[in-house]
Formats: C-alpha cells, structure tokens, sequence
C-alpha cells in the first residue's frame, strides 16, 4: 500500500474515479469541490511539491496542460473560461505533498485568488 495519497490512486490501490488517464497522468474529480467543475490532475510519477520538479519532468508538464486542455473543452468549461492552479507549500494550501493541478471551472472566477 503506498504511503501518498494520490500514488494510492494512480495504482488503483485507492479509489478515484478517473476522468481521464494516460501514460503520465490521470484526472479525477477533487472530494471538496471549490467550483462546479472542479478535477485534479496527476502526474503518475511522485513529485512532492513543484519545487521538486527535475529538468526530466518538462515533458510531463506539457502532458498536464495538454489533459487540462481536453478536459476542459470534454467538461465544457472552456468557453466561459477556467483556471489551473498548483498550490506550493503549506503556506499556499498544498495539503497532499504530490503535485498536482486544479482544473476549475463552472462559475466565475475571481482575481485575486484568496
Ligand atoms: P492541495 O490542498 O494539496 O492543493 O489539494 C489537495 C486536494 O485534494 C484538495 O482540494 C482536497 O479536497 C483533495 N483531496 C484530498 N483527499 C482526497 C481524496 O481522498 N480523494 C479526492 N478525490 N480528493 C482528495
Ligand atoms: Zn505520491
């Protein structure tokens, strides 16, 4: 059984609900959602945090956003718009040390962020 939360999900050790899922990353949907639409996406490799990000990583970073882009068109949140957000640090929020993305969308966003 692993020991982070999210590598429990991309194993299918936990239950996640995958919305989507390829070869480096998975989606699922976040279990408090802050927006009608509102999906986490995964890398399946465990970074803790972005700063832990490795120059091995950049591909992967284009697979994120490529995933955030058709989910975002296949959740229909594209056209009003949506946001991605990647929380850096207890002090931003991050409260699951592997990395991973918001996909939120579905009503309107404001700026700043809290
Ligand atoms: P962070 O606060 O680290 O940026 O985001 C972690 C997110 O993971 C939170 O929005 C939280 O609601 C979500 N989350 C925590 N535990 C689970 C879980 O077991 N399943 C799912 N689907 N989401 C989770
Ligand atoms: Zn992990």
């Amino acid at each position: 059984m692993s020991e982070c939360l999210f590598c429990g999900i991309v194993k299918g050790e936990i239950k996640g609900n995958l919305v989507y899922q390829d070869n480096s990353v998975v989606a699922f949907k976040d279990i408090n959602p802050k927006a009608p639409v509102h999906l986490l996406i995964v890398p399946r490799k465990h970074i803790a945090t972005l700063l832990d990000l490795q120059q091995e990583d950049t591909s992967l970073i284009g697979d994120v956003f490529n995933a955030a882009n058709q989910l975002a068109r296949d959740q229909g949140i594209a056209k009003n718009g949506f946001r991605v957000v990647v929380n850096c640090g207890a002090g931003a929020g991050q409260s699951v040390f592997h990395l991973h993305f918001h996909l939120l969308g579905g009503r309107p966003m404001v700026w700043p962020p809290g």
